[in-house]
């Protein structure tokens, strides 16, 4: 059996999910998933609903590929941010148009709304041009990255990480909704941007955002509080 079937078919529904959804356009972005020696990648240039679970493409931690597929043009950026960001597992790249249109402008995405904070910090910056699939490209994309999870990628489209396909899908969604945000805002004449230290205090508070209160740490003072607990569920 092929090995490792699962993250290959988590792969194929991801991306189609990702070009339903809007997020992006035809046979453009990629995915990568880190497995125990490398990574699993899309193949280059084939349409999602073509794709099967053996076109997948395996690579290795020397950056070698296997098998009859050729990878993702982008596989420079994906092994490479896979290798300097042990924190995330999954690499997702598309051409989502609200991200696309500040991307070729050239423009970072500012803390215009406090949902930025799922970036992992306050800004989405946006890294120079180097043409798709190049080295440059690619050092370019993890300057633009720093420690966070997502950045515009200059002239071309976004990268977002997860530790998960979902998580990375995630964050995808929610730039995409921020750069809508930021092109209304400036259309309108611009918005208010959050200042550092409200930036701070958002993202204190998405460190215990989502989770029930067992799972939380005591020590981060920082976070949203449910109302009084008035006792176990009611019959
Ligand atoms: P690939 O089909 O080679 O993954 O290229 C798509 C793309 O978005 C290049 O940046
Ligand atoms: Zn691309």
């Amino acid at each position: 059996m092929l090995p490792n079937l699962d993250i290959r078919e988590d792969i194929i529904a991801t991306c189609k999910r990702m070009n339903a959804a809007g997020l992006n356009i035809g046979s453009a972005g990629n995915l990568s998933v880190r497995i125990p020696g490398g990574l699993l990648l899309t193949p280059s240039g084939i349409a999602y609903d073509k794709m099967t679970p053996e076109m997948i493409v395996e690579m290795d931690d020397d950056g070698r590929y296997f098998g009859d597929y050729i990878p993702s043009s982008e596989w420079r950026f994906h092994y490479d941010i896979l290798k300097a960001r042990p924190d995330v597992n999954v690499v997702l790249h598309s051409h989502a148009t609200s991200c696309s249109i500040l991307a070729c402008c050239r423009m970072d995405i500012p803390p215009i709304h406090y949902m930025i904070g799922v970036g992992g910090g306050s800004i989405i910056k946006c890294s120079d041009y180097a043409p798709f699939g190049t080295k440059e490209l690619s050092v370019h994309a993890l300057e633009a990255l720093g420690p966070r999870m997502a950045c515009l990628l200059g002239n071309h489209g976004v990268i977002t990480l997860g530790k998960t396909t979902e998580s990375a899908f995630k964050v995808l969604e929610e730039v995409e909704n921020l750069a809508r945000i930021y092109i209304g805002t400036r259309a309108l004449g611009g918005g208010v941007l959050l200042t550092e230290t409200q930036m701070d205090v958002v993202l204190q508070r998405f460190k215990t955002y989502g989770k029930q209160l067992k799972d939380m740490d005591p020590s981060i003072t920082e976070r949203v509080e449910p109302p009084p607990h008035g006792g176990p569920a009611r019959g």
